[in-house]
């Protein structure tokens, strides 16, 4: 069974940005599990501070929400609880993900890209993820489980591709599975401006995946995709 790990830094971010590729390995019958380093509950719950609400009640809330969200999304999902702005690298924190993924054994990986001028959060969570990947690979790394093989890295779309240098080189069909995206997005009300947002973004990925797929395929008007980048080199015998 192909399994799918997402390392997100806060509890939202793997929904706007991956939910799409999420719900397409697990309709598919995959194993997908999201890694939450923490609840971004002091840089992305700006809504819930204003109301009043304290730390540990955010965190509760932001963790409820994200809960539901994987859950519409058939995956499963972990919570680091690492503290957010700032997040902050330890070797601790790096053990932790080399655990998750010796236990998961990912066949693709999802995280950030590591550029992020807007949220130091975002390229800290990526390069963690990637730091872990590699020591998961070592034979003599002290954890349980097989060595990790050589699943590719995709990195997920930013809220600022440009000033990320985030410029796509996968476009991924979620038209079959945006219902469900939506419904994941609609379980973050705390972040509900991004709602529309993504879903205009998804249009649009899908106008620039058709153009990109060209006409033979046939694919429908209402198109939606999801962007990623690649980080290593694609590995085929077959130019497609
Ligand atoms: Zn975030």
């Amino acid at each position: 069974m192909s399994s799918l790990l997402v390392v997100s830094a806060h509890a939202g971010d793997f929904v706007w940005r991956a939910a799409g590729a999420i719900a397409l390995a697990t309709a598919r019958g995959d194993r997908a599990k999201v890694l939450c380093l923490t609840y971004g509950e002091r840089g992305e719950s700006a809504k819930a501070w204003r109301e009043g609400k304290q730390l540990e009640e955010i965190k509760q809330l932001r963790r409820a929400e994200a809960t539901n969200a994987a859950e519409v999304l058939g995956a499963e999902i972990e919570f680091l609880d690492a503290g957010d702005y700032p997040l902050l690298e330890t070797p601790e924190l790096i053990d932790r993900i080399v655990r998750v993924y010796r236990e998961v054994e990912p066949s693709v990986v999802l995280t950030h890209p590591l550029v992020d001028p807007y949220n130091q959060d975002h390229p800290a969570a990526a390069r963690m993820a990637l730091h872990a990947r590699v020591l998961a690979q070592a034979v003599g790394y002290d954890a349980p489980g097989d060595p990790l093989g050589a699943p590719p890295v995709f990195f997920f779309e930013p809220h600022q591709p440009e000033q990320c240098d985030f410029k796509p080189d996968v476009l991924l069909d979620i038209t079959s599975v945006f219902d469900a995206k939506r419904k994941a997005m609609e379980c973050l009300p705390a972040q509900q401006h991004m709602w529309d947002y993504y879903t205009d973004l998804a249009k649009r990925r899908g106008v620039q995946l058709k153009r990109n797929a060209g006409p033979n395929l046939g694919l429908p008007h209402n198109t939606m995709g999801e962007a990623y980048m690649r980080l290593y080199p694609q590995v085929t015998e077959v130019l497609a």
